[in-house]
């Protein structure tokens, strides 16, 4: 206790106190980025546990006796904790009566360690979560009350989108006309803003596409109720009808989330607005924090109307809004740079960072001459960061695309750098772990009719499309869930010809969900993987399945951790935990590595050096946002987020020439660039040397780009260390080896170094440097 209170009299400017010790009534943080909205709202709670209302928004009401107790209290003169409670015990909020959201996993994750630090033991009870989860949580008890058993399956994008086509099928809409993708997504809109398949149909008279899209919507929600599913945009919506149709329900969570918090607000959609309008609705105590110029998912029905409007709709007074303008985050070069590019935006609430961590370094504007040559400075830069004592977490790389991410991993793979992408190709995407979890998704809800689609005849068991069609139109007809009807298939005509197959599967499936109540998680997945001849399918597949093997054994440490981490560990959770997950989460902060991501993910966090890779026009901004002034906006809030990442050192690249989605760009500068101020920038064009060299493999092109660095670097690089065959060397990531072989190449020289732990490999000396031992 006695840290948390002196974080409080001492580490917060006024205006920051203001909003911490300001407990009751609407309250909205309108602040820019690094300003502290985040660090506010966490010491916000502590405040609320610690002290309740007792403070006001001056931080004085206590009489002076009881100021000097507090005071001496904190600085542990005193531990006179029932005095404490006596002042200012009656007013304090309990912990379960906070309900703090943000958008992403982690950053749920980081608000929950960030309470339990300050408040210990106490901090837990704080409800903090994303929306996705919090709601998940209400609709586990409450969702009987809109048709859904507690077990309700969460469905991805890749189930919706089965789930999406059979529809389409089944009501004879062509693919080729509408794509399930448009369609999907027109879905989506119209759930973000409410509406429902019949409002939606009534909109769509005379329209052929909507009333197609009209048709698909009412059917998926049909289907997904049968099957007993929700998917992304179900969880907030059906949490929504909950409230609105159930109002004894509502007063539930009322009473129960007394205090309600938002961060990051400017992302929020109408649903969500909903959401959080309805919850507050009796206490009124809702404190929303954000910035409008990082609104940065318009796209996806996010709407900046949400803090617009915010203080009509709360009923707020001039002193409920509270504005920050200093910015504890980055260097003012940084923050110039983000100041000048934002005030390009019109319609923003305009607001002035400025920070006294001093001018720093200027912002590096780096020119390369493509996309592996843009890779390999930023891989350099890195190596050098980390030589000159910085870790290799202190840095993250930035893009626009998920696709520009591969040159940019080959050249941390070349530089030995450790690093951790964020999104791309997502471990749960994987066809062995999908299958996996769609068997655990059916031991866990035998009316999951899509996942056991996926895994009814994985391996194969010898029943054909038409026989799980029946299956499944036998259980539609009988009201019964499939396995109740495999089991029982010797007594329908269609089904008994495959009865033995089918009785067998489901007796299988019976006997693991028997199990799943009886075992560890970890030991219910390998009894998956043996009982139904997944494990001996893989087997068969030599290095391949050995390898999908691994990746359901990294499935299995997942389980482990889940089942320690987890109050009350159970199959369900697991796989909501497992829905709800999204790659940023697994970004721990422990490991030593770069973070490479794209400019969404990086909403909220934080690192002392950051990249932007592709700071080009048509990449980014992008080329469709060329034409709509809105959408450039967007894109310029993005630039916005993705500079004011930085803490220290901020280098923006681009390539002349870039190769994405199979061919080959040539463009200017970003917009961006042009936007910011000469004076806190340093441009650097380095020479490079296109002379052709050698044959283009790929050891070859990164000694070409070694060359041209060189040549750029050439008068202040320090006399390159020589290599002789023989010598033994430790490299950072392969550990200790000898010299097998010495090339020079490309102005470089090229190591052929057999190690210990790895083999033999090839490596250039100027770009790994390993040392000589
Ligand atoms: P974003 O808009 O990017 O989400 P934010 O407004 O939420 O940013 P924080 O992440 O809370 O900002 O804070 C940015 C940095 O400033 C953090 O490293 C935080 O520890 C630090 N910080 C915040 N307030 C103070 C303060 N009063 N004194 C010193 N450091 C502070
Ligand atoms: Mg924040």
């Amino acid at each position: 206790k006695k840290q948390a209170l002196e974080r409080f009299f001492s580490r917060m400017n006024p205006m920051q106190q203001k909003a911490v010790f300001r407990v009751n009534g609407p309250l909205l943080i309108l602040a820019g980025a690094g300003s502290g909205k985040t660090t506010v709202l966490i010491n916000r709670i502590a405040n609320m546990i610690h002290f309740g209302d007792a403070y006001n928004t001056t931080g004085q009401i206590f009489t002076e006796e009881e100021s000097a107790f507090i005071q001496d209290y904190a600085e542990g003169r005193t531990d006179d904790g029932k005095r404490l409670a006596a002042i200012i015990g009656t007013r304090q909020v309990r912990p379960w009566n906070i309900l703090a959201i943000t958008f992403t996993n982690k950053a749920a994750g980081e608000l929950k360690e960030r309470i339990e630090k300050i408040l210990g033991e106490e901090g837990r009870g704080v409800v903090a979560a994303t929306f996705h989860s919090a709601c998940v949580r209400i609709l586990r008890r409450e969702c009987a009350n809109i048709g859904f058993t507690s077990s309700f399956a969460i469905y991805d994008t890749d189930d919706s989108k089965r789930v999406i086509k059979a529809a389409m099928r089944s009501l004879d809409i062509d693919e080729k006309m509408f794509p399930v993708k448009t369609i999907m997504s027109e879905i989506s809109h119209a759930k973000d803003s409410m509406i429902t398949p019949e409002e939606f149909s009534k909109d769509a008279v005379g329209d052929y596409f909507k009333s197609s899209v009209a048709k698909v919507y009412k059917k998926y929600q049909k289907e997904l109720l049968a099957n007993n599913a929700m998917d992304f945009d179900d969880i907030i919506c059906h949490t929504v009808t909950l409230f609105e149709n159930c109002p004894d329900v509502l007063d539930h969570y009322q009473n129960l989330y007394k205090y309600i918090m938002v961060d990051e607000y400017q992302d929020t959609n109408r649903v969500q607005f909903r959401l959080v309008s309805l919850l507050s609705q009796k206490f009124g105590n809702i404190c929303v924090v954000g910035d409008d110029d990082q609104s940065i998912y318009r796209f996806r029905g996010a709407t900046i109307e949400n803090i617009l409007n915010f203080e009509e709709e709360f009923g707020c007074t001039a002193d409920d809004v509270i504005k920050l303008e200093q910015n504890y985050r980055s260097t003012q070069n940084i923050l110039t740079c983000a100041n000048k590019l934002i005030s390009n935006n019109v319609g923003r609430k305009g607001k002035n960072l400025w920070t006294d961590c001093g001018d720093g370094e200027k912002v590096i504007v780096h020119k390369s001459m493509n996309e592996r040559d843009e890779a390999s400075y930023i891989a350099r830069t890195i190596t050098e960061n980390n030589d000159n004592g910085r870790r290799w977490g202190d840095h993250a790389v930035l893009y626009r695309m998920n696709a520009q991410s591969n040159a940019l991993e080959q050249a941390m793979i070349k530089a030995s750098i450790p690093y951790k992408i964020f999104g791309g190709l997502k471990f749960y995407e994987r066809k062995e772990i999908k299958d996996i979890l769609a068997y655990l998704g059916v031991i866990a809800n035998h009316a999951d009719t899509f996942r056991l689609q996926r895994i009814i005849n994985e391996p194969k068991r010898g029943m054909g499309d038409a026989t799980v069609r029946t299956v499944l139109q036998v259980s539609s007809d009988l009201g019964e869930d499939p396995i109740y009807v495999m089991e029982h298939s010797t007594e329908y005509v269609p089904l008994a010809k495959k009865s033995k197959a089918l009785t067998e599967f489901a007796f299988m499936i019976d006997d693991l969900t028997e199990l799943s109540e009886a075992v560890t998680l970890p030991d219910l997945l390998d009894a998956v993987v043996e009982k139904t001849g997944y494990g001996a399918l893989m087997k068969q597949q030599g290095v391949e399945g050995e390898m999908r093997l691994e990746n359901i054994a990294e499935l299995k440490s997942t389980m482990a951790k889940y089942e320690e981490d987890a109050e009350d560990p159970s199959l369900d959770g697991f796989l909501e935990e497992v829905a709800l997950y999204t790659d940023i989460d697994t970004l721990d902060e422990t490991g030593d590595y770069v973070a490479l991501m794209t400019m969404h993910a990086a909403k909220g966090l934080e690192f002392p050096v950051v990249f932007v890779a592709g700071m080009e026009d048509n990449v980014f901004p992008s080329s469709r946002s060329r034409d709509s002034e809105s959408e450039l906006e967007e894109e310029r809030r993005l630039a916005y987020v993705a500079i004011t990442r930085a803490k220290e050192q901020l280098h923006l690249v681009y390539a002349g020439e870039r190769m994405i989605y199979g061919s080959t760009q040539y463009n200017r500068e970003s917009q961006f660039i042009k936007e910011l101020p000469a004076e806190n920038i340093d441009k650097q064009v380095p020479k490079l040397d296109t002379k052709p060299m050698g044959r283009p493999s790929d050891n070859i092109s990164l000694g070409r780009q070694m060359a041209m660095y060189n040549s750029a670097k050439a008068k202040s690089s320090e006399p390159a260390e020589t290599y002789s065959v023989g010598e033994r060397v430790m490299h950072k990531k392969f550990g200790e080896g000898t010299i097998v072989g010495v090339t020079p190449m490309a102005g470089d020289t090229m190591l052929e170094i057999a190690f210990e732990k790895v083999g033999t490999k090839k490596i250039f000396a100027n770009f790994a440097r390993p040392k000589k031992i």
